[in-house]
């Protein structure tokens, strides 16, 4: 999969070559590149934002730089996903995440300020599937927190990122789920003891507990995820 990145603050995304993804880089199953929204500016202080038409406070992403930007990544052939963070966007979702993973071409356009000039969206339209996606319901002070978290959220459900797939289907929201209570050696620390029936080697038994232990966490912490 390719990953292009325009951000002002692309030294964000240096924690992104570490770890899975760095590997999965270093591998090349992924092909990620952070580009800086300056780059496609032509003044002196290369600048990105202006005041907002009709008045209001702060300052909003001008549309030029971004559409040099766009014009730059998006292939002559193939329509890339363009997706821009934004809080008022769609809420993003290990489903989202899954969807997204099966994309071979994904472009994130990371806001600043009051966001980004509506027209950039329009046209970016032109070029590709746009998504405005949302981390929740609160605000950051930009993209690159909300990109990093989707990236790598997207990036491990690449064949090949995570060493075990089976790690990737027992995981917390992948059936609907909050995932079960886990434990490591050793059996008894500072007096608490693991679950007898983790040590049982019964694995119909640990199985059927680990469910009962995913059912009753969700319905105590998320049981919204319970109505759907
Ligand atoms: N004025 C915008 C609004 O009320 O919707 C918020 C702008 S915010 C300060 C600046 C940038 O941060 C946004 O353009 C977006 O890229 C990013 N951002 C802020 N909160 C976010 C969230 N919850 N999810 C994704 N991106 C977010």
């Amino acid at each position: 999969m390719r990953i292009d990145v325009v951000s002002i603050f692309p030294s964000y995304f240096d924690g992104l070559t570490l770890s899975l993804l760095g590997k999965a880089q270093d591998s090349g199953i992924l092909d990620l590149n952070v580009h800086d929204l300056r780059e496609w500016t032509h003044d002196r202080h290369r600048t990105v934002d202006d005041t907002p038409y009709g008045g209001g406070a702060g300052m909003v992403m001008k549309p030029e730089p971004w559409g040099e930007a766009l014009d730059a990544l998006a292939p002559d052939t193939g329509r890339p996903t363009i997706i821009f963070p934004s809080p008022a966007g769609e809420v993003f979702t290990q489903a989202t995440a899954r969807e997204l993973a099966t994309r071979e071409h994904l472009i994130f356009g990371c806001g600043r300020y009051e966001g980004i000039d509506e027209r950039v969206f329009e046209y970016a339209a032109e070029l590709g599937e746009v998504r405005l996606i949302s981390l929740g319901d609160y605000v950051l002070n930009g993209g690159e927190v909300a990109v990093m978290a989707m990236v790598e959220a997207i990036g491990r459900l690449i064949p090949g990122v995570v060493g075990n797939p089976e790690s990737l289907v027992e995981e917390s929201h992948e059936d609907g789920l909050l995932e079960y209570a886990s434990y490591t050696k050793p059996s008894v620390w500072r007096d608490r003891e693991v679950p007898p029936i983790l040590l049982s080697g019964n694995h119909g038994a640990i199985a059927a507990w680990r469910r009962e232990q995913q059912v009753e966490r969700t319905r105590a912490r998320r049981p919204d995820l319970l109505d759907d």
